[in-house]
């Protein structure tokens, strides 16, 4: 099987998570998973670690997958976050394996960003500092454009538990690549539809302007909600956050909304860095819920 493309529907809209590829996120040998469950208990996050088929003394990096949506309206080409672009070797993959679907960066006309950190903005711009994606309009959530173009976020970063490169690289990255698409950006203030089908929700915590997003077609759902958990541990364990989480309360109620939404509305989820394809359906399970992956 390949863990680059995998094609789905959505009522009429032909849909296809593209891969941009993994990224190993190192962990303090000591404090294995710190980064993605940095307020967990240490004893419990060994069990539950155990109980995922997680080794928590062996596993010294957590490779996580960068897994980008584009959906075909019918009307309209639209993309989903655009990757991490060259923070990595094994990162940037998302025009290759667009290319390799038949579909051109210039085909697309609608990018959304979910939020500005880098694996969601890295691949914004191409290798001359243009625009990848030369015929779409970019829209994000005007809470995240205004904090990263600020001074607001220099304060919020440097109060994050990141080593100083971390830090550096979210500031740099976010100016940079969004900085790079000011003339082709649209931003959203309230919860709309962006193209038919396909609207805007609020999702903040992750970062203060962090979108999820809804697709919706003949009675079909798609909830991506990207950020808002980022290992299916965080469905079962709530509370539980990552380290660059700008607003640890607003996580905790924007997952559970999101999640509560998904369980109503029997939607499928995306979830941009679970395990590829990154697509299933959540269920109510004691206080929280439990992943269950689509079968590919
Ligand atoms: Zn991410």
């Amino acid at each position: 099987m390949s863990n680059e493309i995998f094609s789905f529907n959505v009522g009429t809209f032909e849909c296809t998570i593209v891969s941009d590829g993994t990224f190993a996120y190192p962990q303090p040998t000591r404090n294995v998973f710190i980064n993605f469950f940095v307020n967990a208990p240490k004893e419990r996050l060994r069990q539950v670690l155990r109980k995922h088929n997680l080794d928590p003394e062996q596993w010294k990096e957590n490779i996580s997958p960068y897994l980008c949506l584009t959906v075909d309206t019918g009307q309209h080409r639209v993309l989903v976050d655009t990757g991490a672009g060259s923070l990595a070797p094994t990162t940037g993959k998302l025009i290759h394996n667009l290319q390799s679907e038949g579909i051109e960066p210039e085909d697309v006309d609608k990018v959304i960003l979910t939020h500005a950190h880098p694996d969601h903005i890295g691949g914004n711009i191409d290798s001359g500092g243009k625009p990848a994606f030369p015929n779409a309009r970019y829209v994000m959530w005007k809470g995240e454009w205004d904090f990263w173009t600020s001074e607001k976020a220099e304060a919020a970063v440097a109060g994050l538990k990141l080593e100083e490169h971390g830090k550096e690289l979210l500031l740099n990255v976010a100016r940079h690549n969004l900085l790079s698409i000011q003339d082709q950006l649209d931003l959203v203030d309230h919860e709309t539809e962006i193209v038919p089908g396909i609207c805007a929700v609020t999702a903040p915590g992750h970062t203060p302007g962090h979108m999820a997003v809804a697709v919706s077609s003949s009675g079909e759902q798609l909830l991506c909600i990207s950020d808002a958990a980022i290992h299916p541990i965080h469905l079962e364990e709530l509370n539980w956050h990552a380290a660059v989480a700008v607003n640890p309360k607003k996580v905790v109620a924007t997952r559970r909304r999101l999640l509560e939404r998904a369980a109503t509305e029997k939607a499928l989820v995306l979830a941009f860095h679970f395990p590829f394809p990154g697509l299933g359906y959540v269920v109510q399970k004691g206080e929280g819920w439990q992943w269950q992956p689509v079968e590919t």
